[in-house]
This record gives C-alpha cells, sequence and structure tokens, in this order.
C-alpha cells in the first residue's frame, strides 16, 4: 500500500480523498491555490503545498507545478479527483512517466473514453447499447450529413467529441437547421475543446439519465455497485441524484451491469468508472463514460457500504478487490443534494464570505462539504461548496430525512440552493420517482419568479 499520496484537486472531494487516505493510514499532500490557503483540508492536512495562483489554468491545471509538488513531498501516487485533470490522458501520462502512480485507469483507456465518438465505438463492440446516431464522426459534405439525419430520423442532438460538462450540444428539430447546427457546433467545439470532431444521435424525447458505477483493479475482477438515477438536471449538470433508480427493474438493472463489466474486461478498464446511459421505454442507450470519481459517488456508498475513493487507492496500488459482485447487496435508498453557492432560482454565481454555517446530522445523514463558518468561497472555481446525503430505508425515509436536514442547514452571507432543493423534497412528481431529464427545467419554468 502507499505511504503518501497527493491529492491534485480541490473543494469537497479534496476532503474526501484526505478522509480515505487518513482511513486507509496513508499520508495525504493538498495542494493549493493562492484562493484555497484558508481551505478546511489545507488546515487539517499534514503537508501542504501552494501551487500557484487562484486561476485554475495556473494551478489546478498546472501539470509541471503538480508533479513537482509529488517529487518535492515524495507522493507515490497522485489522485485527481473529478473536474481538473481528472481526465487528462497526457496528465496520467505524465504522472506515471515521471514516476509516479496514476490513481485512475491507464492514459490509453481515458483517451478512448475522453473521445465520445471512440468511446461509442468501443461500446458497440463490446455489446453495450448506444443511442443510435452517426456511426463517427460527421462527414463535412453537407449533402452526406443530410442523409445521415434522414436516416436517424428528427428530432437529432449533435455532439461534439471533445464535449463535457452539458457544453457542446445542439438539438435539431428539421432537416432545414440541420447544416447550420452542425458548423455552429463544429466552431464551438473547435474552440472550447480544440477539437471540432462532431456526431450525431438521435435526440430521445423523455429520457432519464440512469448511469452505472463500476470498478475493477489490475487482475481482471471487476463489479458493478448498482446505478444512480441523475435525472433532475438544469441545462445537463446535475442538481440531485438518487440510488437506486425508482422504478426499474432489478432484473434489467442486472443485465446491464454485467455488460458494463464485461466491457471494462474487454477494454482492460481499472479503477473506478461510470457507464451513463439515457432509459426511455425500459431500454438502456449508453452515452458516455466518465473515466474517474464522480460527485455523485455517495449515494451508492450509502446504498452499497462500499467506500468507493477508499476501493480506488486500494486498486491503484494493486490489490485485488475486496469483495465480488455477489457481496454487493443494495440497501435501502440514499439521496444526495448538490449545494452551490448560487441564486436559488436565477442561478448567478454567489461567492463571498460565509458569516454562518451549521450542519445537517441524525441518522442516516452525511454531508461532505469543506466550507465552515467565516469560510470565504473564492469566485475562481465552480459554484458546488458541498453536498448532503442521506440513507433511508425505503424511497419515503429518505425523502422525509432530506427535508430534515434541508430544514437544520444553516449558511449565512451567501446564497445557495438550499431552498430550491427544499422545494424540489416536496413536488409532488419528483416524490412519486422517475421524472426524466426535461423535468426541472419545466419546473423553474412554471416556478419562474
Ligand atoms: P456531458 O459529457 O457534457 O455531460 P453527455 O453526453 O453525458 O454530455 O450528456 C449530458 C446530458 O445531455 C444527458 O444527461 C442528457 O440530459 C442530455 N443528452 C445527451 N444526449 C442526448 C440524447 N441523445 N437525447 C436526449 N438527451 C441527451
Amino acid at each position: 500500500m502507499f505511504k503518501k499520496i497527493l491529492v491534485a484537486n480541490r473543494g469537497e472531494i479534496a476532503l474526501r480523498i484526505q478522509r480515505a487516505c487518513r482511513e486507509l493510514g496513508i499520508k495525504a499532500v493538498m495542494v493549493y491555490s493562492e484562493a484555497d490557503r484558508e481551505a478546511k483540508y489545507v488546515k487539517l492536512a499534514e503537508e501542504a503545498v501552494c501551487i500557484g495562483p487562484a486561476a485554475s489554468s495556473l494551478s489546478y491545471l498546472n501539470m509541471p507545478a503538480i508533479i513537482s509538488a509529488a517529487e518535492v513531498t515524495d507522493a507515490e501516487a497522485i489522485h485527481p479527483g473529478y473536474g481538473f485533470l481528472s481526465e487528462n490522458a497526457d496528465f496520467a501520462e505524465r504522472v506515471e512517466k515521471s514516476g509516479f502512480q496514476f490513481i485512475g485507469p491507464t492514459p490509453e483507456s481515458i483517451r478512448i473514453m475522453g473521445d465520445k465518438v471512440s468511446a461509442k465505438q468501443a461500446m458497440i463492440r463490446a455489446g453495450v447499447p448506444c443511442v443510435p446516431g452517426s456511426e463517427g464522426e460527421l462527414p463535412d459534405d453537407p449533402a452526406a450529413i443530410r442523409r445521415i439525419g434522414k436516416t436517424v430520423g428528427y428530432p437529432v442532438i449533435i455532439k461534439a467529441a471533445g464535449g463535457g460538462g452539458g457544453r457542446g450540444m445542439r438539438v435539431v428539430h428539421t432537416e432545414a437547421a440541420l447544416i447550420n447546427a452542425v458548423q455552429m457546433t463544429k466552431a464551438e467545439a473547435g474552440a472550447a475543446f480544440g477539437n471540432p470532431a462532431v456526431y450525431m444521435e438521435k435526440f430521445l424525447q423523455n429520457p432519464r439519465h440512469v448511469e452505472i458505477q463500476i470498478i475493477a483493479d489490475k487482475h481482471k475482477n471487476g463489479v458493478y455497485l448498482g446505478e444512480r438515477d441523475c435525472s433532475m438536471q438544469r441545462r445537463h449538470q446535475k442538481v440531485l441524484e438518487e440510488s437506486p433508480a425508482p422504478g426499474i427493474n432489478r432484473k434489467l438493472i442486472e443485465r446491464i451491469g454485467e455488460r458494463c463489466v464485461a466491457a471494462c474486461k474487454k477494454i482492460g478498464y481499472r479503477g473506478a468508472g461510470t457507464f451513463e446511459f439515457l432509459y426511455e421505454d425500459g431500454e438502456f442507450y449508453f452515452i458516455e463514460m466518465n473515466t474517474r470519481v464522480q460527485v455523485e459517488h455517495p449515494v451508492t456508498e450509502m446504498v452499497t457500504g462500499v467506500d468507493i475513493v477508499k476501493t480506488q487507492i486500494m486498486v491503484a496500488a494493486g490489490e485485488k478487490l475486496p469483495f465480488t459482485q455477489r457481496d454487493i447487496v443494495i440497501r435501502g435508498h440514499a439521496i444526495e443534494c448538490r449545494v452551490n453557492a448560487e441564486d436559488p432560482y436565477k442561478f448567478t454565481p454567489s461567492p463571498g464570505r460565509i458569516t454562518m454555517w451549521h450542519a445537517p446530522g441524525g441518522p442516516g445523514v452525511r454531508v461532505d462539504s469543506h466550507i465552515y463558518t467565516n469560510y470565504f468561497v473564492p469566485p475562481n472555481y465552480d459554484s458546488m461548496i458541498g453536498k448532503i446525503i442521506v440513507h433511508g430505508d425505503t424511497r419515503e425515509q429518505a425523502m422525509a430525512r432530506m427535508r430534515t436536514a434541508l430544514a437544520e442547514t444553516v449558511v449565512e452571507g451567501i446564497n445557495t440552493n438550499i431552498p430550491l432543493h427544499r422545494e424540489l423534497m416536496v413536488d409532488a412528481k419528483f416524490m412519486a420517482g422517475g421524472t426524466n431529464i426535461h423535468y426541472l427545467e419545466h419546473w423553474l419554468e412554471q416556478h419562474k419568479r
């Protein structure tokens, strides 16, 4: 097992990884930008290294600075968390070339999955069902693009091969709008992701977003840890998540989970990963794979009892998975609310000093957050400041616990989206379960203020 790991991230996930290291008896070296000097995990750290100024491009995305920090502190491995460099194959490669273990899959796996076109092709070959669409990247010839549009059938969605974070997508309803949409998406993708390649998918009308968590070791063992329903989204960004997905046949989940594990074996995948699917009319359609730990991993941890971050570290160190598929039992129901520093209805970011923070507690309540009273939320990064996660024997109990937890939570000095979560937890359709990916957007439209 490693003696020392460098955590190349910030915010709640940096704290989460630090906690996993502590439990494993591993020293965690924290890195921070000048804007994060006051962060809780930096203050709690045995060792911490400043890697640059506030701007991410000069700190959390600064590969040489991060690798030098690992060198000067004698760390053996680097955990990239999520976001930043976590899905950057060049970074993983540089980490390994510099003699450190990258806590994640091989650079090659990251590269294949990072390009959504090659990821889909790999999944089709591995027998994972995908959203129908163009066979690969769209050609330049407008007539050929129109032919593909006809075959796929309208509405279609044009997606950037290098896209992520809900960006680089455009829905097209008619052939007349197709070529212009393709050109615009290409131009945006080139500027935003450095890769102008786009592909086409059938735009599913009312799907749910259901994803499968997997974890695999270096000894060809792999397990799926059930599913998460992440359909409550705004602008293709997840707002709250739950596990299990309400009302989906368990046999169907088992079948798709087994397919995902088989695909991992086929591509030699190691580490934690998520297969994202759209689910409509009883069918699963693969959209993309994330080759890292996800924000919403705690709901899976709550229902399976598996510590995903600890397991990631163990398998990166070469250990065998400490459980098999048969050991994985889904118990009860878990819900996570992402707490963002933003206006709850207008969504404008709300950085600044938190004058008062009171975290909820009680049975089945977990809070993953690096904030504290008097903490200054820097304006430089993502607005998520923490997550409230609850577990209950049933979905009803989990929702009741979330309502209590949200009622107890106090954040003063900045705006947060907690009022929105409080309303959603008493919304009749959400409470019934199984809302689709458009539900929250419609809800926000109807509750405009
Ligand atoms: P990103 O990597 O940017 O998160 P994804 O491919 O995972 O992009 O898609 C994000 C979200 O966009 C999905 O959860 C879903 O809401 C919507 N979406 C993507 N593809 C389709 C599709 N073919 N039909 C309908 N909605 C889609």
